[in-house]
């Protein structure tokens, strides 16, 4: 029998944001349930419906299965939920569903750290190369303070789940190829904790947790470079029965500078120079990331020429090391000349211009 598609399965767009696919799956997940459907079929379908969930909520599986269907996403039915860990809660039933499968519980009431979460933040060229603080303002989750947490509105509102009678989990005999099995799940009224809350807490809703903005300081270190990433502790999404956060990575994104250009902890720039300069050599007052210098060009440089200003690159943000800045040369012909110039260059033209080594070299090879 062909796969169904994953996202017709929880009745999702393909666009469908991780909050839709949640509550598509809650709501299909107690519709079909075997202990509590009247559907026909209910075991099935919810088979079908743990499946789709398992890839469509993990990012990384359900980007394979976005490029490559059914074949990205190997899955493992009857060896246990290989390769699917890391949906919490829904990880015993999954293992459960598929027979055999680690029968590892998790306690449901333990303290769980939260994800952790990552935004990108674009920079100047120049902030990244002095360091910077940077104001923020994120949505952070908070622990609830009416409820510290429990989602109940007062501690007596915390009954046992008459369901699983605070066991957590409740048995089912099925009816298989191989004859009656007997499996164990997670009892779906309480998702496992034993606990069931007859009026939530009025604040969060029995969430827990509440969602509060907040501002918050990014010191960047001087010498970031873009795809380096900054972590700001527990300020990622909200830990479970008590858990702490996880943290937030700030991954650095740096705009490109007019001038400068940057290798590593190099400096690359171009310098234009007259034609004047370049004969007769000058000091030229150079831009840099650190200011301008003093860059001594001698007489006859030539148009491409490299020089080296030690110590004028950036500063290496895990390092005492800085690097250089190298400067190329480039010579700019006049294009607008006055009378008064144009006299000189030509009298320029009728004396011994060419004298340069590279030209004799030239003329001695074209010669006819
Ligand atoms: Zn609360
Ligand atoms: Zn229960």
């Amino acid at each position: 029998m062909a796969k169904r598609d994953y996202y017709e399965i929880l009745g999702v767009s393909k666009t469908a944001d991780e909050k839709d696919i949640k509550s598509a799956y809650r709501r299909l997940a107690k519709k079909y349930h075997p202990d509590v459907s009247t559907e026909s079929n209910a075991e099935a379908q919810f088979k079908e419906i743990q499946e789709a969930y398992a890839v469509l909520s993990d990012t990384t599986q359900r980007s394979k299965y976005d490029q490559f269907g059914h074949e990205g996403v190997q899955f493992n039915g009857a060896g246990g939920a290989g390769g699917f860990e890391g949906f919490g809660g829904f990880e015993d039933i999954f293992s459960s569903f598929f027979g055999g499968g680690q029968q590892r519980r998790r306690d449901p009431n333990a303290p769980m750290r939260g994800n952790d979460l990552q935004k990108r933040m674009t920079i100047d060229f120049m902030d990244a190369i002095q360091g910077i603080k940077k104001s923020i303002r994120l949505d952070v989750s908070e622990q609830c303070n009416t409820c510290h947490g429990s989602g109940a509105h007062s501690k007596s509102d915390i009954t046992t789940c008459t369901h699983c009678n605070g066991a957590g989990v409740v048995y089912r005999q099925a009816q298989t190829i191989f004859g009656a099995t007997r499996t164990q799940t997670t009892c779906p009224y309480c998702q496992g904790t034993g606990k069931e809350i007859k009026r939530k807490c009025d604040t969060c809703k029995g969430d827990g947790h509440i969602t509060r903005e907040r501002t918050i300081d990014v010191s960047i270190p001087a010498g970031i470079n873009t795809n380096q990433q900054i972590r700001l502790s527990e300020k990622g999404e909200p830990g479970v029965n008590g858990g702490p956060n996880g943290d937030l990575y700030i991954v650095i994104n740096v705009r490109p500078h007019e001038f400068f250009e940057r290798h590593d902890n190099d400096i690359v720039m171009e310098l234009p120079i007259t034609f004047s300069q370049a004969a007769l050599g000058d000091d030229i007052a150079t831009p840099t990331v650190h200011g301008k210098v003093t860059l001594k060009i001698p007489a006859g440089t030539q148009t491409g020429s490299r020089f080296r200003l030690r110590g004028k690159g950036v500063k290496s943000v895990n390092t005492a090391y800085t690097g250089d800045q190298h400067v190329v040369v480039k010579v700019v012909t006049p294009e607008k000349l006055d009378s008064e110039q144009k006299k000189i260059f030509s009298k320029l033209s009728k004396t011994n211009e060419m004298s340069s080594s590279a030209w004799k070299k030239f003329t001695g090879i074209f010669k006819d």
